[in-house]
């Protein structure tokens, strides 16, 4: 009802545009602003609506653009530079510092999932803005950040990483999505173990490319024990099973404190499984809602 009043005075007040300057000029508001108003509010409209649907996960996965360049831009050690891992964990943290809302995050490589609460309110649920403030967050904390961990070395240009919004139904689809990026940081994790050590043993990358072309997760275990005298299985966590954070005070694991505006979280970042059942049973509370 006053919205309405307020466009029928300001159409009015168009029209006497005489009348409005002389208003405008006894300090009502400036000239420009109501007829900004009166004239161009129409294009809002434009704005298409883009709530997550209810009862729904929201996930945001952030990922690193064009990462294989900006990792030899920067030296990263291969295949994995321990470093630029827990840059990553950093930034992660400061955006659940930001968003109370995010349970859980996993992330590998180059990339990074936030899980909401399936009931979150935050931002109206609107998919575009959780998505952006999350890859916007991360961004600039993954360069406020970058000192700490790569002390000696220049940031050589800005990083940046893309982001998605994938809303799932049920708690089977949300706990299948985390468990296919543990299966793809795996995977990948013993294809590059294995490429990186043939290229260190003098062989070129194209060489490598060859040797794995077609090999099995068995062979692969194969080739570093018998060519190179590596047990994959002791490899570290950290590479074999990436990184999970969740909010859980008693936990064992390297605690991070995520800090933006007044907000500070304590955070437990782990490195293990996530695909089986233990994680989840011990934790009951993160698929509460
Ligand atoms: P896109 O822009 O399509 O994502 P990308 O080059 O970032 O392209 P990804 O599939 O995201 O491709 O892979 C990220 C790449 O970044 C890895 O293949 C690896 O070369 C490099 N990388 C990321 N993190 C690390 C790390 N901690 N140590 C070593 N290399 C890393
Ligand atoms: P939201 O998170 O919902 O966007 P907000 O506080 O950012 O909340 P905006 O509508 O985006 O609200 O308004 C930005 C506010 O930031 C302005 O109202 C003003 O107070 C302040 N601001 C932004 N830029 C400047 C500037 N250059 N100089 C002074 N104040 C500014
Ligand atoms: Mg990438
Ligand atoms: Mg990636």
């Amino acid at each position: 009802m006053l919205f309405a009043g307020r466009v029928m005075v300001r159409s009015f007040l168009h029209k006497k545009s005489g009348l409005l300057q002389n208003l405008c000029t006894l300090k009502t508001l400036p000239y420009e602003q109501v007829m900004t108003h009166s004239q161009y509010d129409y294009v809002k409209s434009f704005e298409i609506p883009d709530p997550c649907l209810p009862n729904c996960w929201p996930v945001v996965r952030i990922d690193g653009k064009n990462f294989h360049k900006f990792s030899t831009a920067h030296n990263f050690e291969k295949p994995n530079d321990d470093r630029a891992l827990k840059l990553m964990t950093a930034a992660a943290t400061s955006v659940m510092g930001l968003l109370n809302d995010i349970v859980l995050a996993y992330g590998q490589s180059d990339e990074y999932s936030f899980v909401f609460k399936k009931k979150t309110k935050a931002y109206n649920r609107r998919a575009s803005k959780l998505s952006s403030v999350v890859v916007s967050q991360f961004s600039t904390s993954y360069v406020y950040h970058w000192k700490k961990y790569f002390p000696e070395l220049e940031l050589q240009y800005p990083p940046a990483f893309d982001s998605r919004l994938v809303l799932y139904p049920c708690d089977k689809n949300l706990r299948d999505y985390l468990s296919w990026r543990q299966v793809d940081c795996h995977i990948n994790n013993m294809y590059n173990y294995c490429f990186w050590k043939l290229v260190q043993s003098g062989l070129t990358h194209m060489e490598s490319q060859e040797r794995l072309k077609g090999t099995l997760s068995g062979d692969k275990n194969e080739l570093l024990f018998s060519q190179f005298g590596i047990n994959y299985n002791n490899l570290p966590q950290l590479h074999r099973k990436g990184t999970v954070i969740i909010r859980d005070k008693s936990e064992n694991g390297d605690c991070a404190h995520g800090k933006s505006g007044k907000d500070k979280v304590t955070v437990v970042a782990l490195n293990t499984d996530i695909i089986g059942k233990q994680f989840w049973e011990e934790r009951p509370h993160l698929l509460a809602g």
